[in-house]
């Protein structure tokens, strides 16, 4: 199995042709692949950038097809956002991301939090924060070794966004926003609305040597996170010069290729094992 599931399964367009049969077929799969545990969790380190350390993993899905092999994310998460199974499946990837995490702590490895994903339908869950606290609370995972990623679309609705986020950071866990400066952006949220941290998305980090615009986009977004007291990462770093960029101009963190590809759980185990013994 490739490390990091790109281009493993790739729908065909023939296989698209009928839509709506695809659909149903998928979700009906998906509700089959839950019950039989398909689904595994790939870790990729994020980095402080002052000091090369690992300072967080964010857990991302796959899905271990029987016939298919390892299926990336971005094949089945629209289909389960738009028939609901998301719900299931997200309180899957929060627990099982949780458990993780404190298996870890419990083997001695050094303490750092996981980060999850977290879509939309997840997000507007009657009592997201209860679920979450339950979480906790059965793995046994300290919230601040917990953080949650947003996209700026969740905060349209700042009075809801505000009082869900308040929740959830009242029990102690981080709130990013992810794949920052592609959604609907609004400077409202960012000073209303509890957050720790800032996730540049990578369409802006490609270019970043090529592109006078880019530079100037990521190195205005570091300097208002920094005013705004917030911490700032950048992800889909894939080269030195990107990275030189992104320590010249304070970025705090990155995420990306450059540093290592999503994990499974037993690289990340000898990877936490390398720290501890340096
Ligand atoms: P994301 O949250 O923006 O996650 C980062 C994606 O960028 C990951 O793709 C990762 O493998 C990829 N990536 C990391 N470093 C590099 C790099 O240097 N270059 C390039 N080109 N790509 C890089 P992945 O794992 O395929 O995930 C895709 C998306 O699927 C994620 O984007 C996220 O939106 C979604 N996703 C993944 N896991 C979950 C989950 O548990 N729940 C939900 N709701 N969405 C998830
Ligand atoms: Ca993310
Ligand atoms: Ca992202
Ligand atoms: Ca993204």
């Amino acid at each position: 199995v490739k490390e990091n599931g790109k281009n493993n399964y790739m729908l065909h367009s023939d296989d698209m042709d009928n839509i709506a049969l695809h659909k149903l077929t998928i979700q009906h799969e998906m509700r089959r692949a839950l019950a039989n545990n398909e689904f595994i969790l790939y870790y990729q380190p994020q980095y402080d950038l002052a000091s090369g350390q690992i300072v967080g993993l964010e857990a991302l899905i796959r899905w271990m097809h029987p016939e298919r092999g390892l299926v990336p994310p971005g094949e089945f998460i629209p289909a389960a956002e738009e028939s609901g199974i998301i719900v299931p499946l997200g309180n899957w990837v929060i627990e099982e991301a949780c458990r993780q995490n404190k298996a870890w702590q419990d083997a001695g490895m050094p303490c750092i939090p996981v980060s999850v994903n977290l879509s939309f339908r997840q997000f507007t869950e009657l009592n997201l924060t209860g679920k979450v606290a339950s979480i906790l609370e059965k793995t046994g995972l300290k919230a601040r070794y917990l953080e949650i990623e947003i996209t700026e679309s969740m905060t349209m609705d700042v009075e809801r966004a505000s009082k869900c986020l308040k929740e959830l950071t009242e029990l102690g866990v981080n709130i990013s926003i992810d794949d920052f400066g592609t959604g609907y952006s609004s400077f409202h949220y960012l000073k209303s609305l509890p957050i720790a941290r800032l996730k540049i998305d990578r369409s802006f980090v490609r270019h970043i040597q090529q592109d006078t615009n880019d530079a100037a986009i990521v190195a205005a977004i570091i300097a208002m996170a920094h005013n705004l007291q917030l911490q700032v990462i950048a992800e889909g770093v894939e080269t030195q010069d990107q990275l030189h960029f992104l320590r010249s101009h304070r970025c705090d963190e990155m995420q990306g290729y450059y540093g290592s590809p999503p994990l499974s759980s037993a690289n990340v185990l000898e990877l936490l094992q390398e720290k501890l013994n340096r």
